[in-house]
């Protein structure tokens, strides 16, 4: 086969995504533009890619966390923000062809530096942009809060509240941030309240490589009514891990590139998302923070296929299992998804 006939199959996957940070899927073109606006001296490439992109291995924490904050110094008013969604739904769309699209964003994040937005209205921005892609595209698109490890009990437990209240716009909760000095336990009375409310669950769980990490990923489904899990790229160090996966059914959301640009793997060959699939557990292909480490789905889709190896049936049964998991109404569901 040549580059143009993949090229052609993998776009023509009908494609879910389940694993995007809102915050970090902007539009590069649109980043550039908000940064001069706002005074910044970007002129060339390399300007934007050094404050704003991670596009090698990170071994600099303190440079990475720079870029995550001059991007959400950007998410300045509502309507950059409704950009941003509208333009992260229509690029899942037209450059990989994705149908099912979850999007996860944390209200903390952006209102911590811009209070002055409101919570209300800075969801309803969100909502906004994603309703017009829906309009546009055939897609279907749902959100995902996500609480942040690094805050206090009592603030994740207001958010916890403020995505029951808006229960159907919000499909489920997710938990993030530093995994190793935060580990799951505490935040059980949170999750606890979320599953009760009839929320999904999504836990970012096993994702750097430390000894703790398999065992997190268990912690998440057993303590925190963890139904799928974000990355658990770690699981393939602990056979009983695997196996708990396997038999209960969890999913897996797998990030590829960026499970190498933070080093959760050594490289991207090492990735163990087609041993995992081959093990049985139900593996899913994302890109989580596609802005932010300069990529699209579609780039997800050719490591798959030509660093690692997976057949394009090996594919579309990683999407028929994301479509499955994806906590997007079925009826919804069924208007924009094909098992193709
Ligand atoms: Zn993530």
């Amino acid at each position: 086969m040549n580059i143009e006939e993949i090229n052609r199959q993998l776009f023509d996957i009908h494609k879910v995504e389940l694993h995007c940070h809102l915050e970090l899927a902007f539009r590069a073109s649109t980043m550039r533009e908000w940064a001069i606006e706002d005074g910044m001296e970007i002129g060339s490439d390399e300007d934007f890619e050094r404050e704003f992109l991670i596009l090698a291995p990170m071994d600099d924490l303190p440079t990475v966390l720079n870029k995550f904050l001059q991007t959400r110094d950007r998410l300045s008013s509502l309507e950059r923000i409704e950009r941003l969604a509208f333009e992260a739904c229509e690029d899942m769309y037209l450059k990989s062809n994705v149908r099912l699209l979850e999007l996860r964003y944390a209200p903390s994040f952006t209102l911590e530096v811009f209070p002055e937005l409101g919570a209300e209205k800075l969801h309803e921005a969100i909502i906004k942009g994603c309703k017009r892609a829906e309009m546009m595209y055939p897609m279907a698109v749902g959100l995902i809060c996500l609480l942040q490890r690094i805050k206090t009990n009592k603030e994740n437990m207001y958010w916890c509240d403020f995505a029951i209240e808006h229960k159907g716009e919000f499909l489920a909760v997710d938990l993030a941030d530093d995994e190793v000095g935060y580990p799951p336990e505490p935040f059980a009375p949170i999750f606890n309240k979320a599953k009760a409310a009839g929320l999904g669950v999504t836990i970012h769980a096993g994702e750097p490589y430390l000894p703790q990490a398999p065992q997190n990923i268990v912690t998440s489904i057993d303590l925190l009514h963890a139904d799928r899990i974000g990355h658990g790229v770690q699981a393939i160090h602990d056979e009983k891990v695997i196996q708990k996966l396997v038999e209960e059914k969890i999913p897996l959301e797998l990030c590829p590139t960026s499970n190498w640009l933070t080093q959760a793997v050594p490289n991207l060959a090492a990735h163990p998302l087609k041993t995992l699939m081959e093990m049985g557990v139900k593996t899913t292909i994302n890109s989580d923070d596609p802005g932010v480490m300069g990529i699209d789905l579609m780039d997800e889709y050719h490591i798959a296929h030509n660093i690692l190896g997976m057949s394009i049936d090996q594919m579309k049964q990683c999407n028929s299992w994301a479509a499955e998991a994806s906590y997007i109404p079925e009826e919804k569901k069924r208007k924009v998804w094909l098992n193709k």
